[in-house]
């Protein structure tokens, strides 16, 4: 098989898988789909959730330094005017004049035609403004009119002052902050990782001018070890050249992740000046600068962003994890068991017994009292079909342990516990499951 074909075959794989097992469910699938959407189902909720609820504990609760916001997504439109993205957040746009199909003018190569149909008739490049325009209120005037956010970040510049007025912080210090952004893509695709709507997790972290080269090389560090952390590998740091970068930026550093499709994007950092404060402070009239009580000076810091895309980051760890075994028999994503959705499947080693049963489901209970509440320690419950299937059942949805209860447990109260990654199976009494897994996971 040639490396396209197999890469186009692991995405059909991982796609399909996803469906299946209740990942990722195509957007408003039974009305026909609504191009560049996609819904996480219930496994890809805790996966996602786990993701997040990493992320947030690296990089706020863990840190002195970096305070968390949730902001609104919409907001006043002059937010959008200062920050220069209704001038400047623009792809170029060309239509093939023979088949129709739409392209983004710097993601192909015009001189070469058309990439659906071959035939070269572009119509010339058109600029595309990608944010969601809306209204707010009853009438659909101009005065209401707004923009659903195309960044997380305006929400936390807009709230730099009430974050220094309130939390009383020294630089360099951060404002980070997960959720929604919307971008009306020209063209959405290879799955998760182009979007109309998709969830950011970013970071503005406020420096001296004097040292934003210093904090640009340790993001950039942390961001790499953020990803090894959650098993994610083959990462390629791409300097983006003068043209390439976003308004606002004197250095961006792309973070590409090996994709079945190629190289591409994962995150970004982004030195992004005192551009945004600055036109912030400008548009709004409002003050807002730092006072450094050392120097008794009153200045607009500069700032550095890392962001990171949730759902790529999502669709990075299925294509890191995605394994084949046993000519193709056994699929086993090798999630790291903290960010699994289901940490561990309970079974009892026959259905129809009933003392088994029994004892099987007070296993099952006693694991989800103590575990879920506090640590978001999914088990689940199978008693379908034979032992052999329910392995491979949850090898394919990445549950790091299955615990069966066997007739051996009812005589000395030890179960089995096998694992994921080797297969190998553990006796463990149930008495030691709870620090068992509590061990592992940290
Ligand atoms: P691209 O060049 O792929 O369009 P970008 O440079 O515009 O991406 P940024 O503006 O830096 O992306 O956005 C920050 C992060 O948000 C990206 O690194 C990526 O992880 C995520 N992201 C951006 N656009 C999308 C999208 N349409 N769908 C899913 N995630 C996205």
């Amino acid at each position: 098989m040639n490396k396209e074909a197999g890469s186009k075959n692991l995405m059909d794989k991982i796609v399909s898988l996803a469906k299946r097992r209740g990942f990722i469910y195509p957007g408003s699938e039974i009305y026909g789909g609504l191009a560049g959407t996609w819904d996480y189902g219930p496994l890809g909720v805790e996966l996602k959730n786990n993701i997040k609820k990493e992320w947030w504990k690296r990089f706020v609760q863990g840190r002195d330094d970096v305070f968390g916001v949730d902001t609104a997504i919409l907001m006043n439109a002059k937010v959008w005017e200062a920050s220069g993205h209704l001038k400047n957040f623009v792809d170029p746009m060309v239509d093939c004049r023979k088949c129709k199909a739409r392209f983004r003018a710097d993601k192909i190569d015009v001189s070469k035609g058309c990439p659906e149909c071959g035939i070269k008739d572009f119509t010339p490049p058109r600029s595309f403004n990608m944010m969601f325009k809306t209204f707010v209120g009853p009438v659909e005037d101009t005065a209401s009119e707004t923009y659903l956010r195309p960044e997380t970040a305006q929400g936390m510049f807009i709230n730099f002052k009430n974050v220094i007025d309130s939390m009383h912080p020294k630089l360099p210090f951060g404002i980070a902050q997960i959720g929604k952004a919307f971008r009306n893509e020209i063209t959405p695709g290879n799955f998760i990782f182009r979007t109309r709507e998709f969830e950011q997790m970013e970071i503005e972290y406020f420096v001296k001018a004097s040292d934003w080269k210093k904090y640009f090389e340790e993001w950039l560090k942390e961001m790499h070890n953020w990803a090894e952390s959650i098993g994610i590998s083959k990462i390629y740091d791409r300097e983006v050249p003068d043209e390439e970068r976003a308004h606002y930026s004197e250095r961006t550093v792309d973070l590409d992740f090996d994709f079945p499709f190629g190289k591409e994007e994962l995150y970004g950092i982004a030195y992004r000046t005192d551009f945004d404060l600055k036109s912030h402070a400008e548009k709004s009239g409002v003050d807002i600068l730092y006072y450094d009580e050392e120097t008794k000076e009153r200045f607009i810091p500069r700032v550095i962003e890392p962001t990171f895309g949730v759902d790529r980051t999502f669709l990075a760890a299925l294509v890191n994890s995605y394994a084949e075994e046993d000519g193709g028999k056994r699929v086993v994503l090798k999630l790291p068991p903290k960010i699994s959705p289901i940490k561990a499947a309970v079974f009892p080693l026959l259905a129809n017994k009933e003392n088994l049963v029994t004892k099987a489901r007070r296993v099952y209970d006693s694991l989800k009292d103590s575990m879920v509440h506090d640590s978001g320690f999914i088990v689940a419950w199978d008693d379908r079909g034979n032992i052999g299937k329910r392995y491979y059942a949850q090898d394919e949805i990445g549950t790091p342990w299955c615990v069966t209860i066997d007739f051996q447990t009812l005589e000395d109260d030890t179960v089995t516990v096998r694992d994921r990654d080797t297969a190998k199976q553990e006796r463990i009494s149930v008495q030691e499951l709870i620090q068992y897994f509590s061990e592992r996971l940290k």
